[in-house]
């Protein structure tokens, strides 16, 4: 016996009910029968004329990849875009999105994170402004049977009767999508033609038969800052950040491995330097108002958990890892961490610190990884 969804053949998650067995490992995105016959309505839309618009030009190897995609979309191949943070992502897939739109194809853009799928939205209906987009997120419905949806992957489990034609996944390397079998499972069942996978953090176990494209370039040109690490016991890390703070006099993100550390520190931080630090996690209330304060100058620091890894552009802000040898702390969030920093053409360079009182194989694998990134040449 096997569950149709997520594949799963352990008999302690499979149930019976009323003589017939289902699946308790995916139940979460509603009951799935293991004998339930399993069909999709593959119609098309009719072709229309879309166009997007944007208020800039791609840069040369933005073009690339655009265009590389929608010739791999027309040869039926899957393709996976490793871009580095701040090479603007978003955008490269807007000539695929138009091509297939125009073809009539359904499309789908899914993020992980629900805090980033409104922005996102955004982003897409202000280059696509004449058409209907769907908005599908934990407790928002809005447009559901539209052509172009954009959704969490938490919500894809609505559209596996429908399916679509292209299905574009951004932050595929991120919680929860990352590692989670059901989730990649419900992915693969509405994707009836091809898809294309965006990460900053790829390594090589990710890459499943897709076409790799690789832009290792931010868009205004300029390496990705490499951290600093300084090895330094824990006692001393307070007073070494409580230095760099006065010194650099400039907005900063200080990432702290757990909830506990966030207010703590702040406290520290703001004692010792009489600056303006403020606190951010899951558990913390006005989040977005404390970013808010800190891109307006409101506020001098923020110390966060990993919450502000991805998604987050602060013009001028320089990054510190605090106890930097946390498991917590993987290649892959160091790798995001660091990517915060020079984001804007105005400030494109800037500091990251990685505080930790020993050398870890993940702190090493990021500053390789980064490296490497700025000396290739593609
Ligand atoms: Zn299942």
């Amino acid at each position: 016996m096997e569950c149709p969804r997520c594949h799963n053949q352990n008999v302690k998650r499979l149930y019976k009910l009323h003589g017939k067995y289902y699946c308790r490992q995916c139940i979460a995105f509603h009951r799935v029968w293991v004998d339930e016959p399993y069909t999709q309505d593959h119609t098309r839309f009719p072709p229309q004329k879309v166009r997007y618009s944007l208020d800039f030009e791609l840069s040369k190897s933005q073009q690339d990849i655009s265009r590389q995609l929608v010739y791999n979309y027309q040869n039926h191949y899957h393709s996976l875009v490793l871009a580095v943070c701040g090479s603007g992502k978003t955008e490269i897939v807007f000539e695929l999105i138009q091509y297939a739109l125009q073809r009539g194809d359904r499309v789908c853009f899914c993020i992980p994170r629900k805090e980033l799928v409104k922005e996102l939205y955004q982003r897409i209906k202000e280059a696509f402004h004449q058409i209907d987009i769907g908005l599908v997120y934990g407790g928002h419905i809005e447009n559901i049977n539209a052509q172009l949806i954009v959704c969490t992957m938490h919500q894809l489990y609505r559209f596996e009767k429908s399916g679509f034609h292209l299905m574009i996944a951004d932050e595929v390397d991120a919680f929860p999508f990352y590692g989670n079998p059901v989730l990649q499972q419900i992915f693969m069942r509405c994707c009836i033609g091809n898809y294309v996978k965006l990460s900053a953090t790829f390594v090589k176990e990710d890459i499943d038969g897709e076409e790799l494209l690789i832009m290792n370039r931010r868009y205004h040109g300029y390496d990705l800052p490499v951290p600093q690490l300084i090895i330094c016991p824990h006692c001393l890390q307070v007073l070494l950040i409580s230095f760099l703070l006065k010194k650099w006099k400039k907005k900063v993100i200080v990432f702290v491995p757990l909830v506990q550390d966030v207010d703590k520190l702040a406290c520290q931080l703001q004692s010792y330097t009489h600056l303006r630090v403020r606190g951010v996690s899951s558990t913390h209330k006005h989040n977005q108002d404390n970013l808010m304060a800190l891109k307006n100058g409101d506020i001098d620091v923020i110390v966060s958990t990993t919450l502000l890894e991805r998604g987050i552009t602060i013009e001028d802000v320089q990054v510190i890892v605090y106890h930097g040898e946390h498991d917590l702390f993987d290649r892959r969030t160091l790798i995001q961490i660091a990517g915060r920093v020079g984001r804007k053409i105005s400030h494109p360079q800037g500091h990251v610190y990685i505080l930790s009182n020993e050398h870890t194989s993940s702190i090493r694998q990021c500053i390789h990884t980064i490296k490497d990134l700025n000396q290739m040449s593609v």
